[in-house]
């Protein structure tokens, strides 16, 4: 059989969903006739055999079978858990009890029901007084109808039928007849295998065990039987029935139905067994065999297709003939069938005689195939036609076998093709494809000897393994044995076995019997996994001229073989001399060599010494990859490498040489350009060294040296492939890697332009030549092709049309598919544009019209748009999936479309995990249709370890994805088959052993296989470990049963003190009452252990820290002082480390405790007892309680006694509905290096969450929601939060047991409290009368608030948002000491707030900023942060009306996903006021959603240059802008930039190119580096800056942009650019008149400049009629012409009417002139009500500049606007600020008006995007599928804003593409 693709991956699994499906069909076929044990087979728990069933069903079975005992009821199945496949071992294997000599089938086809009838002649093996019962495998669709035994009909309680099969109980003695009639319905059969109909055509499939899908039978194939095929069907329908073997009988039927029959008179196992019945048309041949006899051989195919199949006839009788010369086999019957079928999952299949072919295999003409097809077309015919004696007539003995026959009959077609083409070309593709695939199989969790110890499902061992690599292991053996011995070796392997089933043992016997060699060393490639790596180093003694070669082997583990024997590794070499010729070969004591030689290198360390070698040679090592290893030459050069790139005689290595070259400096260009970030790619590969000219010097002289093929001239000029990298690259960023390839590509056609464009000339074909597969013609293709290849790289128009033109004219697919790929590659370096994604879809569209009847042709069509290396690729691909083209039910069209998207470095690798999102989609969606091809799909993602973290990260979570889709995860059977098998291979045994930890599974429930691989004890350690990692109780958890309780706890309170983990407190129970540790004494140890080992203070875990210091009082000055005191005693600390313990504390400090914690004592001791004086001894009664005491119930001073000598214990009680407050962190400390995430305290990472996501007054149990964890352990962590005082619990004022829980140690209390300790919510439940716990200061905070917190209508707190720039700023800035403690509080827990915290960080932010009076640079704009910060404080509260004020930091979101940051940010806030600029991504909130708090922030499209677009268009006016569309090519600045010395850019995807502010400022010099750089990954907006464009050659250029700004760009911005800007607020503030007339004429004025005065006009809406005061948050009314106030003044009252207020970058207020319209604009976008800014661009030339100042007008023209707060300057902070609150931003109006208008503007810019954009994620992160993801259309074309409108632009020729766009 051959795969479903030869040239990638693995074949197809078999899917877990398959049993699922079984199941389903099961269900059905039950309710129909038997509908009352319909029930009984649904649940799943009846197992009854068929005999047990009531006769009397019988009735509704068909006349014809009454003679038999009918069986009416359908199988009921058993129940789910056994009927899983078992893993099946290697070792195992034992005979079949019973041999099937000959097999009768009679097969009735028909639409509905397909009736097969199955005689068996069947022979015992054993004595008839060991009679063993006969099985039968079967599948559950496959329905018994008759059993009948020697012809009897077999009693009911004789035999047992069920899912799996059917068994006969005591089968009669001697040899016997068994008759087996069964029904199916080949047309449900949607797996394609077993019998099927698909397109019209019955069909089989039986490898691997296809064949129980057909009858039962023993399907396995060491059971050999000749078989006789009877065939009835309609005979309009079915004009054509075929099986194996001969046909000796035929004829018509009444009813329009006929008959055949067919005999076949070799043994075969059963998986060769074929039928195909249908209507297809034959073509015919002949072929004399080498003995004379004639052999018909008919080729059958759609009636459309015949003309189709003279190439694959042509192919058939060259493997016969070759088959007869190289290895003397004749075929031996009289007649050879293939047919070609559309719906095949594999690539071909050998059936005896009637060979069935995916017909991509078969079909070819010169127009619809490339060289490529007809290649593989003959190597596939071949490859199934050898199988006729390496498979059939010697077959396997069991499926662990399968290389014997794959392995060596890949080799076989490999020698042949080479034989029929050109052989070094055939080797070096071989090769490649083996290195490509095969060793990453070798390399990673699928790792398998080729021929494996066990499976589950065979299905999952078709593997490239097995295959490839057991072919090279074949060719090992030629390379040992040589040519003949290996003929001789074949030849007795025929003689031995002709008609059995062996296995690789026997094929290993015959060759070495045959040599009389010992190969045994050999055998262990059979039986080990992975790539040797083999190690050469080489010696040269000239004094007695002596060449010593040293060879070293290692294997590296791979799963479940940890430890690797050396093999037999055959060596193929020769020596080369200085001058090039070959030096003779002779081993010291040896005989001559010859040339070239084989050494066998056996040991893990082996030398040979060579003699009489005159001069050093360069060795030529492993010629013709003699062996399937990875070599490392030590001390090979590059001089060496191109040594024998020039002289080698062997061709694999000359190829090899030049590869290895290239690969070097692949890897060498890449690791520059990954560790350096300065220049554009292009300018650190350049500056690393770019392509050494040693290496176009090679390609030179391969080009032009007329000696060598022209397809190996293509080969050896083609760099390497990513895959052959990756793996050499720990973390690869596949994206990169591909740019750097390309980027080599551009230059060696750059270089080897002339050399390319004569390979062109010469190769080119002639003008009506006719097309010829033939090694020359091939040649002559292929390197023209490859130099086309190359210069597409280039992207320059000359090229790009001439491949056009080659495109329309190509007279063969070859010709015309390479023209196409080669347009495409040059349309990824351009494409973005409009017209380049328009011609790039024009030229698509122009193949799919020409071939869009041709199914096969399409196919490379759909492949080629998937696998486009265009960015931003995925959502074309999306759009190809509802295309007519694709159909998702046809498997060729899914591996076209999917797999060729997964081949896109750029795409499916996208950073931001689009492409992996996509292809996860389709594996769940293809998997609903056919799981072999999901499964091949799924394959894409198990490479994932090969990649950088991040992308390691989001495949797996693809895969996780999959897996929880599939619902694999809980169910053991399904983990057994298919995909969950390839899954959990992929994601290793370890997750899917955690995650059965995780859900609590015991070791017996463990599927076979995973308690196989880790034995009990293995599983109870890792229990014990997964449990103590997360601290849980050893009684309420899976630990108990892994390990006894004192064991359990003394493990993980070493853990604990290893990783120095916070106190287990709430483990109390055990460790502190029974064990008896006190916090205390546990961080005296850690203490101790981390002083002992010169451990700084910053290893301690903060959390930890702040508790030690709370326990004993030591911090980091503490810390340091008893390390500096230690060491201070010099020679004893070198001694003895311990000493630190006697400087440590002796005793705990006194703790506070509140009057609510629960008071515990300890187990104590007799005399400790004896020793408590009265009141200690009452309080230990009291709290000796199940449950302890309250503290407050107790006499403190006698609980704190006790507490000091650790005789009693104190637990923080927490319940699900208390409420909690957060005070301003205090104590804390903060230590940033911290232990690795992997030992991180669950606990700890909660803890930071809690102090994000907790509102006042929030309780456990909503926290718990908000959080989206289970309630149990977050109150462990609030608990602990509590004790460290980091958090307060407020009194509940719950009623019913208040006075209850008063009482003295109420029990009651007292149990709720120790439940906690257990994690036992169910206790808690239990008991709801537990008392409330009084905090009598917070007594008064309840009530009124609480409510509104809380419902889903969304909070009613005020977020002000900063970022962690702001937070670093007020860290470093020179504070008052409580400012800073608040400064810690926001960066360390994220937020700040409560009403007297924010009341009193004002004030400290007003002294700070008092106490930094007259500070200067840097410092000021430190100081300028608190300015503006409690300016933004002040008005927020004043326009608040008492709601909750926080400040929030952005980054204290970022690790959660939008959903959850969105639940925590709706819960608590009615108002979101975020800083600008925020950084990416945006925050998690839509306007569209009701609970969404209102955002004073952008939208996420209102962070791309939309907005700016969006402002110009309305307004009329704007700088010059160019948009350029992402992934194009500048070749030139385009015109419009010309004479710009700077410009702006302002990229649309900012993460993406890792910009944080925009614009970047980019000099003349870089700007067409920068713009081809940036255009890579984003759309930008372009702006020319200087003379030529009428701004900013005046003014002061270091003012130029604002601080923030500048930061991101200084590099460019040595001179600055020259602009003057200035920043206006929003809301705006008119300079003069009343506010309110000033706007409202301003207005006015604006509708008269844009509408030219023309209409009547209307008057602002109700905030302009009613009340004094200005408010623009008032005016939602648009604005559609002048009105007659405004007509009516005069022009110099309106632009005094159009003066606000500006500041300049260093904060100086300025009157400006609004440009005109810019008012109404803002009004009319929905902005009136927004608070943020609009920057003006000075836009006079500098005479009429100056002119206008001395009129005090100044031209401007609007830059860019921001929404949310501006810190800097703080003028203009205090100015938006003023604003907001003349407006009452958060009044009830201005925030529904200001909501309002945001949909205004969302709806302005979704208008203006879908104009000219395409949606597509601009911004990593976020889930697509919710409107808080930060997604957002991006343009798709160029568009120019000329001033005043924008359009598409025409760059000309200065884009690559052009021309190819205008086509
Ligand atoms: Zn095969």
């Amino acid at each position: 059989m051959v795969t479903g693709s030869l040239t990638s991956t693995t074949r197809c699994l078999q899917l877990a969903r398959g049993v699922t499906r079984n199941f389903r069909r099961r269900c059905i076929a039950v309710s129909k006739p038997e509908a009352a044990l319909s029930s009984t087979a649904s649940t799943h728990t009846a197992v009854r055999s068929v005999a047990a069933l009531p006769a009397a069903s019988s009735r509704s079975h068909r006349a014809s079978f009454r003679a038999f005992a009918t069986v009416a009821a359908p199988v009921i199945e058993e129940p789910m858990a056994s009927q899983a496949p078992k893993e099946c071992f290697r070792k195992d294997y034992k005979p079949p009890p019973y041999v099937i000599d000959t097999v009768h089938l009679t097969f009735l086809l028909n639409e509905d029901v397909t009736r097969v009838e199955s005689r068996l002649h069947i022979l015992p093996k054993q004595t008839d007084e060991q009679r063993p019962p006969l099985f039968l495998n079967g599948r559950s669709d496959v329905k018994l109808v008759a059993l009948k035994v020697n012809g009897e009909v077999a009693p009911e309680d004789a035999y047992e039928v069920n899912s799996s099969g059917l068994t006969l109980k005591s089968p009669p003695a001697g040899e016997f007849d068994l008759e087996v009639h069964t029904e199916c319905q080949p047309q449900n059969n949607t797996s394609l295998e077993g019998l099927y109909r698909s397109g019209g055509n019955f069909c089989t499939q039986c490898e691997a065990e296809g064949f129980r899908g057909i009858t039962f039978f023993q399907d396995r194939p060491d059971v050999m039987a000749t078989y006789t095929t009877r065939i009835e069907a309609d005979k309009s329908k079915y004009p054509v029935l075929l099986s194996n073997g001969n046909l000796v009988g035929s004829g018509e039927l009444d009813g329009g139905r006929h008959f055949t029959v067919w005999e076949d008179p070799f043994r075969k196992p059963c998986y060769l067994f074929a039928l195909v019945a249908g209507d297809l048309a034959m073509k015919e041949d002949t072929f004399k065999t080498c003995s004379g006899r004639d052999v018909a051989l008919r080729i059958f195919t759609r009636a459309h297709d015949t003309g189709r199949v003279d190439f694959a006839m042509q192919s058939l009788k060259r493997s016969m003939k070759w088959d007869e010369e190289v290895f003397g086999l004749e075929y031996d019957l009289d007649l050879f069938n293939i047919v070609a079928v559309d719906d095949f999952n594999m690539g071909a299949m050998e059936n005896k005689s009637l060979n069935i072919f995916n017909s991509r295999l078969v079909l070819a003409t010169p127009d619809t195939a490339t060289d490529g097809d007809f290649a593989r077309i003959e190597g596939v015919v071949g490859h199934e036609y050898f199988h006729n004696y390496t498979g059939n007539r010697v077959t396997c003995r069991d499926w662990f076998q399968l290389t014997l026959k794959e392995g060596l009959t890949v080799y076989r077609d490999q020698e042949f093709s080479a034989d029929m083409n050109s052989r070094p070309v055939k080797r070096v593709e071989d090769v490649s494809r083996l290195r490509a695939a095969q060793f990453s199989e070798d390399n990673g969790p699928m790792a398998h000897p080729i021929r494996p110890e066990s499976y589950i499902k065979m299905d999952n061992f078709y593997t490239l393994t097995v295959y490839e690599k057991g072919a090279e292991v074949v060719r090992m053996y030629e390379a040992v044995l040589g040519k003949e011995g290996f003929r001789k070796g074949m030849d007795l392997y025929f003689q031995r076995h002709d008609g059995q089933a062996v296995t690789c043992d026997d094929f290993l016997a015959a060759m070495a019997d045959a040599n009389g060699e010992d190969l045994s060393a050999l055998g262990k490639w059979y039986s080990q996994a992975g790539t040797p790596r083999l190690t050469v180093s080489t010696d040269y003694n000239p004094s007695d001229k002596t060449y010593k070669l040293r060879f070293q082997q290692a294997t590296d583990p791979s799963p479940g073989q940890p430890e690797k024997a050396a093999v037999l590794i055959p060596v193929r070499l020769g020596l080369l001399a200085k001058d090039g010729s070959e030096i003779p070969l002779k081993l010291q004591g040896g005989a001559d060599l010859g040339t070239e030689t084989v050494l066998r290198v056996t040991e893990a360390d082996q030398e040979f010494v060579f003699q009489d070698v005159p001069e050093v040679p360069v060795p030529s090592l492993l010629r013709g990859f003699s062996a399937p290893v990875r070599m490392t030459v030590e001390g090979q050069t590059d001089e060496d490498l191109l040594h024998l790139l020039a002289h080698d005689t062997d061709s694999f290595n000359r190829w090899e040489a030049g590869h290895v070259l290239a690969k070097k400096l692949m890897l060498v260009l890449y690791s520059a350009a990954k560790d350096s970030n300065e220049g554009t790619l292009e300018q650190r590969l350049a500056a690393a060294g770019g392509v050494k000219a040693s290496l176009v010097g090679a390609y030179r002289s391969l080009l032009t040296d007329s000696r060598v093929d022209g397809t190996f001239k293509a080969y050896a000029i083609s760099l390497p492939e990513m895959s052959e990298l990756i793996d050499k690259i720990p973390g690869a960023d596949p994206t990169l890697l591909h740019e750097v390839r390309e980027f080599m590509t551009r230059e060696l056609a750059q270089q080897l332009r002339s050399e390319l464009e004569a390979a062109i000339k010469e190769n080119d074909c002639v003008p009506g030549e006719a097309y010829e597969f033939s090694a020359a013609a091939c040649a002559r293709r292929a390197l023209k092709n490859k130099a086309l290849g190359y210069l597409s790289a280039l992207g320059e128009p000359e090229v790009t049309e001439q491949l056009l033109r080659r495109f329309k004219e190509a007279t063969n697919m070859t010709d015309e598919i390479s023209a196409l790929a080669a347009l495409d590659r040059a349309g990824a370096r351009l494409g973005g544009t409009a017209s380049g994604v328009e011609a790039r879809t024009a030229a698509m569209d122009g193949y799919y019209s020409k071939w869009e009847k041709e199914p096969l042709v399409i196919l490379k069509w759909l492949a080629l748009q998937a696998g486009s290396n265009v960015p931003g690729n995925v959502a074309a691909v999306k759009r190809l999936m509802s295309h007519p083209a694709f159909n998702i039910n046809n498997p060729n069209n899914c591996y076209s479309l999917f797999l060729g998207f997964a081949r896109s470095p750029v795409n499916f690798h996208a950073a931001d995990g689009s492409g992996y999102e996509f292809l996860g989609d389709a594996v769940l969606a293809v998997d609903k249709i056919n799981h072999q091809v999901a499964s091949r799909i799924v394959g894409a993602f198990t490479t994932f370890k090969q990649y950088d973290a991040e992308r390691q990260s989001m495949m797996r979570a693809q895969l996780q994805r999959v897996l929880d889709t599939q619902g694999l995860s809980e169910n053991h059977v399904a983990v057994q088959v298919g995909l969950l098998s390839k899954l959990t291979h992929a994601m290793a045994t370890e997750e899917y052993l955690t995650k059965s930890i995780a859900s609590g599974k015991r070791y017996h429930e463990l599927p076979d296989r995973f308690r196989q691989a880790v034995p009990e004890e293995d599983w109870k350690r890792r229990v014990k470990e997964y449990c103590i990692g997360r601290g849980f109780s050893w009684v309420a958890s899976v630990a108990s049963t892994a390990c006894p309780e004192a064991e359990y706890y003394e493990d993980l309170l070493r853990f604990y003190r290893q990783q120095k983990r916070l106190f287990p407190y709430h483990l109390g129970e055990y460790v502190c009452r029974h064990l008896r540790l006190t916090p205390f004494r546990y961080y005296v140890n850690i203490l101790y252990d981390s002083m002992k080992e010169d451990h700084p203070y910053d290893s301690v875990p903060n959390f930890t820290a702040a508790d030690i210091v709370r326990i004993m009082g030591i911090g980091r000055n503490e810390y340091i002082a008893i390390m500096v005191q230690a060491k201070s005693k010099k020679l004893m600390w070198r001694m003895n480390k311990g000493i630190v313990k006697d400087l440590l504390p002796q005793a705990p400090l006194n703790i506070q405790i509140e009057p609510w914690w629960l008071v515990h004592v300890v187990n104590l001791g007799e005399s400790e007892y004896r020793q408590l004086d009265p009141t200690e001894a009452t309080v230990c009664h009291i709290a000796a309680r199940p449950g302890g005491a309250r503290f407050s119930d107790l006499n403190g001073t006698a609980v704190r006694q006790l507490y000091q000598r650790g005789l009693v214990w104190l637990d923080v009680p927490v319940r699900p509905e208390d409420q909690l407050s957060i005070p301003p962190l205090e104590g804390f400390v903060s230590n940033k290096t911290t232990t690795a995430a992997t030992a991180q305290d669950p606990l700890e990472t909660l803890l930071y969450q809690i102090f994000v996501a907790a509102s006042d007054h929030v309780t456990v149990a909503k926290l718990a929601d908000i959080l989206n964890v289970d309630v149990a352990t977050l109150r462990v962590s609030i608990s602990m939060a509590c004790r460290l005082r980091f958090c307060r619990k407020l009194d509940t004022g719950s009623s019913a047991g208040a006075e209850d829980g008063g009482g003295m140690g109420s029990p009651n209390a007292s149990m709720a409290a120790g439940a906690l300790g257990a994690l036992d919510l169910d206790a808690m439940l239990r008991s709801p009368e537990v008392g409330p716990i009084d905090s009598p200061k917070e007594g008064s905070f309840h009530g009124g608030e609480l409510a509104g917190g809380g419902g889903a209508a969304g909070g009613t707190g005020i977020a002000f948002v900063v970022d962690a720039e702001v937070t670093g700023y007020l860290m470093m800035g020179a504070l008052t000491p409580n400012c800073k403690k608040h400064s810690v509080t926001l960066f360390e827990g994220g937020r700040v707030y409560g009403a007297e915290v924010i009341a009193e960080l004002i004030e400290e932010l007003h002294a700070s900023v008092e106490m930094s009076q007259g500070f200067e640079g840097e410092m000021k704009s430190l100081v300028d942060y608190a300015r503006s910060l409690a300016v933004v404080l002040e008005c927020v509260r004043a326009c608040a009306g008492g709601r909750p004020i926080e400040l929030l930091r952005k980054e204290s979101l970022a690790g959660m996903p939008p959903p959850q940051a969105f639940r925590i940010l709706s819960h608590s806030y009615g108002v979101v006021l975020p800083i600008t600029s925020l950084a990416f991504p945006p925050l998690p909130l839509s306007n569209a959603r009701p609970a969404s708090p209102v955002n004073y922030g952008p939208l996420p499209a209102a962070q791309t240059p939309w907005l700016q677009l969006l402002l110009y268009t309305a307004t009329g006016s704007g700088p010059l802008s160019l948009v350029l569309a992402a992934g194009q090519q500048l070749r030139r600045l385009p015109s419009q930039l010309h004479g710009a010395t700077h410009v702006l850019l302002w990229p649309w995807d900012a993460a993406a190119v890792r910009v944080q502010n925009p614009p970047v400022v980019v000099e003349a010099p870089f700007m067409l580096h920068s713009l081809n750089e940036y255009l890579q990954r984003s759309a930008l907006l372009v702006q020319p800056l200087g003379q030529r464009f009428n701004h900013g050659s005046t003014g002061s250029c270091a003012a130029a942009l604002d601080k923030a700004d500048t930061a991101s760009c200084r590099p460019q911005l040595a001179d600055g650019p020259p602009m003057v800007t200035i920043d206006v607020p929003l809301p705006l503030v008119y300079a003069d008149l009343s506010s309110k007339a000033a706007a409202t004429a301003a207005l006015a004025t604006d509708a008269v400049a844009s509408n030219g005065g023309s209409g009547p006009g209307r008057l602002p809406g109700a905030g302009a009629a009613s009340g004094d005061s200005w408010n623009p948050f008032e005016l939602a009314e648009p604005l559609p012409g002048g009105s007659e106030r405004g007509s009516n003044l005069s022009s110099h009252q309106r632009s005094l009417l159009q003066r606000v207020v500006g500041f300049l970058p260093g904060g100086e207020a300025q009157q400006v002139q609004l440009p005109a319209g810019l008012a109404a604009a803002l009004h009319n976008l929905g902005l009136g009500g927004s608070l943020g800014f609009v920057r003006l661009l000075q836009a006079a030339a500098p005479s009429a500049a100056a002119a206008d100042e001395a009129n005090g007008t100044q031209h401007w023209l609007p830059l860019m606007l921001r929404l949310g707060i501006p810190m800097q300057p703080s003028s203009l902070c205090h100015a938006v600020c003023e604003g907001a609150a003349a407006a009452d931003f958060l009044g009830a109006g201005a925030k529904q008006a200001h909501r309002g208008g945001q949909g205004v503007l969302a709806a302005a810019l979704a208008a203006l995007a879908a104009e000219h954009g395409a949606c597509s994620s601009a911004f990593a992160g976020g889930g697509q599928d919710d409107d808080l993801g930060p997604f957002v259309d991006r343009p798709v074309g160029n568009l120019l804003f000329d001033g005043s409108l924008l359009s598409s632009a025409q760059l000309g020729d200065a884009a690559d593409g052009m021309p190819l766009l205008l086509a």
